[in-house]
């Protein structure tokens, strides 16, 4: 957790360090008596090369935090820096622009275009953009994932557990500086499950990806460098290097969730 001063206007972080920060993160939704505060106060450094999950009850502010953090959603005070760059000051088009070329996605329901096949899928945000795929990269992250001989197939021509690949994948293809995955494997068997996890693991660990998964799965969050927890809009405790049991145990203090 940061030892710094929280009263201090926020400092950029220094480049190649921090992939992305909140600095005393408020979200409400609605007014006078009916407020919702998803977000208390959050202050969080995301470092580059980590892999993070997010845990917590139902309503916790996991969902909240997290596109906040991509900028899918605006924050009510405070700020959100992704790499060197504060979101909160950038005008709508430049936000668009950091989202395409910075981030990568990856949902519970997959979210592919189904008339594309899956190597069309994969390299479609960087078809949107303007940009060519890498060639040399775009067949390391397909053979990480190891979809070789299914990028000609329709996303119904896949299994739940192979259109998560591609989805994987397509997050990987445009090297972003970090990718956001919301309950990842909440659609997914056991084994393609820990097929999928196991990807993201490498992706860290062999090409230095920064990832941050929303999980309420303790399996699923002992993959990761570091365990956050929210109840309330807060992060009330953290975990490195969780085990299963570990989780599991500290989940325990929040009853049936
Ligand atoms: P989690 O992902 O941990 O389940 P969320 O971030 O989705 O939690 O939600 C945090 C709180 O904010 C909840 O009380 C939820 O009902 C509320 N909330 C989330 N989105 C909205 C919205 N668009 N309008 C009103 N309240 C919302
Ligand atoms: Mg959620």
């Amino acid at each position: 957790m940061s030892t710094t001063t929280e009263e201090q206007a926020p400092a950029a972080p220094a480049p190649g360090a921090i992939a992305a920060r909140a600095v005393n993160a408020v979200k409400t939704y609605g007014e006078g008596d009916t407020v919702v505060r998803a977000l208390a106060d959050v202050t969080v450094d995301l470092a580059e090369g980590q892999y993070t999950a997010i845990m917590g009850p139902s309503g916790s502010g996991k969902s909240t935090l997290m596109h906040c953090l991509a900028g899918l959603d605006e924050l009510t005070s405070g700020s959100v820096w992704i790499e060197g760059t504060n979101l909160t000051e950038l005008k709508e088009k430049d936000l668009t622009k950091l989202r395409r070329d910075r981030i990568g996605f990856i949902f519970q329901a997959f979210n592919l275009i189904p008339t594309l096949t899956a190597e069309e899928n994969i390299v479609l945000p960087l078809s949107l953009a303007g940009q060519e795929p890498d060639q040399a990269w775009f067949d390391q992250v397909v053979s990480t994932v190891g979809l070789g001989d299914r990028l000609n197939h329709r996303p119904s021509e896949l299994s739940g557990g192979q259109q998560q690949r591609v989805a994987v994948a397509r997050a990987l293809a445009s090297k972003p500086a970090i990718i956001f995955a919301d309950e990842p494997t909440g659609n997914l068997d056991s084994r393609s499950s820990s097929e999928i996890l196991s990807f993201m693991r490498s992706a860290v660990k062999d090409y230095g990806q920064t990832i941050v998964m929303v999980t309420h799965d303790p399996v699923a969050a002992s993959y990761a460098d570091r365990v956050l927890i929210l109840a309330d809009g807060n992060i009330v405790h953290e975990i490195n290097h969780p085990t299963t049991d570990a989780v599991v145990d500290f989940m325990k203090t929040f009853g049936d969730d």
